[in-house]
């Protein structure tokens, strides 16, 4: 196989390689010679073989599907672990694995994620590894966002004063959205000036929230 070949296939043609494999029972023989690939590299898009040679990243790359939109969700295609997310071997077979958008992270920001920090997800999607969507906290903030998202059982829905949404004044919004339109501001980052989780921010953004403003 090789890093010579043709290892990035089209999304469409990978989703149809995959497929043909397991729902046509085409071989990795007749799907190389129609995609024009090697016949590994074919069993590495159906997900039956693992790269070698590969980088991390390069082979974080070959099980990760893109949203269309720039603001969607990117779907993991292999391997979950608990609590739904994805998950990759570092490497040698006594590295231990990682979680996918955790390495996405570190793929985004080109370093390690601080110690005592996780990665945690704004679009409250575990198998989502869209950099965007990413940010990173301590454990007490990602209990605080569980709990910001009613994912924690609590007395009484969070409705009214005690949503975080309302909290935010049609000032704070106007503004907020201006400042993200303008570049440079992650929904972490306007949560943290606001005083909102970022889940509120995307909303707002999104005009899931404050929809007529
Ligand atoms: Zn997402």
């Amino acid at each position: 196989m090789g890093r010579k070949g043709r290892v990035c296939l089209e999304i469409e043609d990978r989703h149809e390689l995959h497929r043909r494999y397991h729902e046509d029972g085409a071989t990795a023989e007749t799907l190389a010679a129609a995609f024009g690939i090697s016949r590994s590299t074919a069993q590495i898009i159906a997900g039956v073989r693992q790269p070698r040679g590969l980088t991390l990243a390069e082979r974080y790359w070959l099980k990760v599907v893109r949203g269309e939109g720039p603001d969607d969700c990117w779907a993991w295609t292999a391997r979950t672990s608990g609590f739904g997310y994805g998950s990759i071997r570092r490497g040698g077979a006594k590295d231990g694995s990682v979680p996918a958008h955790r390495l996405s992270w570190e793929i985004a920001h080109g370093c390690e994620v601080p110690a005592g920090m996780n990665v945690l997800h704004s679009c409250d999607n575990p198998p989502c590894t869209n950099p965007e969507h990413l940010f990173t906290g301590t454990q007490l903030d990602n209990i605080r966002d569980c709990v910001a998202k009613g994912r924690f059982v609590s007395r009484r829905p969070a409705y009214g004063e005690d949503n975080h949404a309302a909290k935010l004044t049609r000032a704070d919004v106007d503004e907020m959205r201006a400042l993200y339109r303008g570049g440079g501001w992650t929904y972490a980052q306007l949560g943290a000036r606001y005083g909102v989780c970022s889940m509120s921010i995307l909303r707002v953004i999104k005009r899931r929230t404050w929809v007529a403003v």
